[in-house]
């Protein structure tokens, strides 16, 4: 006999706990489910801590939106909720005259998007805020900043708790009926288990698309082929001389090999594009060859050895190598016709800046 509950929602990353926490704070009776021991070991926690100000998505897209709204939710709720944030700003460098109109067309797509004071800076302006860099112009983001991300999830999961959510770890669904009456969702771990739920929010991450397609009732036609796209990050040994982000023109699948910093001050460099077929976080020290190269391009006095490989992350992208970016997608009933089912799929960056307005909207959506 099926356990049954109002909402389950798969998966306790960043995005996951906070829809879950929307649910729950509206009074639904919520459970978590989560694959893995802990929240948010996942693309959760392999990625830049970035509180993304809003610049770079097409304005109107959910990314855009969310982003902006999302950022400004996030500096409120982290500073009502004692988790650090570090309000930095950020350089986006042009290091040759033909990536300068690129970047005056990013100040007017981050104003369209709602991101008032990104400023074009003269090289000397530039110099004196970061004196080790090197460029022909840059635009300052004033917005952007880092967050501790483990802290913001802990506090999301207090939140679920405080409001009678709860969370089932070791449990991964992994197949599910949609019946016009509610979801059947089928749970693996030590001791598998049926749960039945009227509202299924499929926040799985990379594992979304696939776990979609075991879902019975839902047509095919409404589940999108997952590709992966690694991003490597090197640690910076040594002392960083830059106290903003520096970012470089952004490339075709990613924002370019950027320099951020964590609370803790350590800078790392990263993540690169490296199209992969499975989930594999080792980093290749070889793939530093090429970071020294972009890196140099606008910190030409990096150190030669002074990179030791990092971490990386996966991005679920929904769209394949070489074709453009893909939106986030989310996907109610009135998308594939099945009553109570929510897909989120795609939720790359700037997802984590994006988690609270994203579970605004998903909360709205029912
Ligand atoms: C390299 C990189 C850098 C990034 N940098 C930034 C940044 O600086 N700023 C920013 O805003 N965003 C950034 N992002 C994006 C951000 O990290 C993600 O959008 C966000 O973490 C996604 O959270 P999520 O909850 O959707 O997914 P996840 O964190 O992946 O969580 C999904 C969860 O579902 C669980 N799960 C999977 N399958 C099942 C199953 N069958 N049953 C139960 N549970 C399951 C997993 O174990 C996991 O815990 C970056 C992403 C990458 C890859």
């Amino acid at each position: 006999m099926a356990e049954s509950v109002e909402c389950v929602v798969i998966g306790a990353g960043v995005v996951g706990l906070a829809v879950a926490r929307a649910l729950a704070q509206k009074g639904l009776e919520t459970v978590v489910v989560e694959a893995e021991s802990g929240i948010g070991t996942g693309t959760s926690s392999r990625n830049s801590e970035v509180i993304h100000a809003g610049i770079y998505y097409p304005t109107g897209s959910l990314k855009a939106r969310f982003c902006v709204a999302g950022k400004h939710a996030l500096y409120r709720y982290c500073a009502e909720h004692g988790v650090t944030t570090h309000n930095c700003g950020k350089l986006i460098v042009a290091t040759a005259e033909d990536q300068v109109e690129g970047l005056k067309g990013l100040v007017a797509r981050g104003h369209a998007n709602g991101v008032p004071d990104l400023r074009m800076l003269s090289r000397a302006e530039a110099l004196a805020m970061e004196p080790a860099l090197s460029c022909v112009t840059a635009v300052h983001s004033p917005s952007t900043g880092i967050v501790d991300s483990h802290a913001f999830m802990l506090a999301l999961q207090g939140d679920l708790e405080s409001a009678g959510g709860m969370l089932a770890f070791a449990s991964p669904v992994l197949r599910g009926a949609c019946r016009d009456d509610g979801i059947t969702l089928e749970v693996g771990g030590e001791t598998a288990s049926e749960i039945r739920a009227r509202v299924v929010v499929n926040s799985a991450g990379l594992a979304a698309p696939g776990l979609a397609g075991q879902l019975d009732g839902l047509a095919d036609t409404h589940v999108p082929k997952a590709y992966f796209a690694k991003g490597n990050y090197y640690t910076l040994t040594g002392r960083s001389p830059f106290s903003r982000l520096i970012y470089p023109a952004p490339e075709a699948a990613g924002l370019g090999v950027h320099l951020t910093i964590d609370l803790g001050g350590q800078a790392r460099f990263g993540p690169d594009v490296e199209w992969v077929e499975s989930l594999d976080y080792t980093v290749d020290p070889r793939r530093a060859d090429s970071f020294y190269a972009a890196i140099r391009a606008y910190w030409p006095q990096l150190p030669d050895g002074a990179l030791a490989p990092g971490y990386a992350g996966i991005r679920p992208k929904l769209q394949a190598p070489g074709e453009p970016a893909y939106d986030f997608v989310i996907d109610g009933p009135q998308v594939h016709g099945v009553p109570g089912l929510i897909n989120l799929f795609g939720i790359e960056s700037p997802g984590l800046t994006s988690s609270l307005a994203i579970a605004e909207y998903v909360a709205d959506m029912l």
